[in-house]
């Protein structure tokens, strides 16, 4: 981070002046209501590339592999995660079907390419995608990007299975065990004043 610029504090509205260079995990605090608006960290723009492209292979392995098996009296049946959307469409649950599928796979996916896209931006003078609408975009994804709150439904859901069958975990379901928590860090690395300090460097 070298170039200065404003920010607006997400919680009253004032606005910053933010400092040339933050010190690694050194927090930089709103000073009318002390909410946290950036956290310096060395080598974010390569650190969030490396757990982007990780997070994405996960996310590959996540829909490519069984997700549970569930077996009971002599019957066995394996799903896949986008099968939590199919089954939904083959119900005619056709939108709360969508939802889902958005929300845990869609969703996340973009917010990952839209940042790797974003930094791979700043090494390069042409554009295919612009830097500030993918920041939008961004933006406005993130709220709806639920992969957390999904991963919490099914370990629920599996806590009352368990007696009633006998269920194993499969790659697709670790993968997303560790996709979930990877997403919600890079999240809180990728703060609004880094985010945009990234994009005007792309310009
Ligand atoms: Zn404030």
């Amino acid at each position: 981070m070298t170039k200065a610029h404003q920010h607006a504090c997400l919680e009253c509205d004032l606005l910053i002046t933010m400092p040339r260079t933050i010190s690694h995990r050194t927090n930089v605090h709103c000073p009318r209501c002390n909410h946290k608006i950036a956290i310096g960290h060395n080598n974010a723009k390569q650190y969030v590339l490396a757990m982007s492209v990780t997070a994405l292979i996960l996310m590959f392995i996540a829909c490519t592999f069984s997700f549970i098996s569930f077996s009971s009296n002599g019957q066995a049946r394996t799903i896949n995660l986008l099968q939590t959307s199919t089954e939904l469409y083959s119900q005619e649950y056709y939108f709360v079907s969508f939802l889902v599928l958005s929300f845990i796979v869609l969703l996340p996916t973009l917010y990952l390419l839209s940042v790797c896209l974003i930094i791979l931006n700043t090494y390069q003078r042409s554009h295919i995608f612009p830097s500030a609408k993918l920041g939008r975009l961004m933006s406005y994804i993130l709220p709806w990007s639920m992969a957390e709150v999904f991963l919490i439904g099914v370990l629920v859901a599996l806590i009352k299975v368990v007696d009633m069958a006998d269920v194993s975990l499969a790659p697709s379901f670790w993968a997303y065990v560790i996709f979930a928590p990877l997403f919600t860090h890079i999240a809180s690395i990728v703060d609004n004043h880094r985010l945009w300090s990234w994009i005007d460097n792309a310009k």
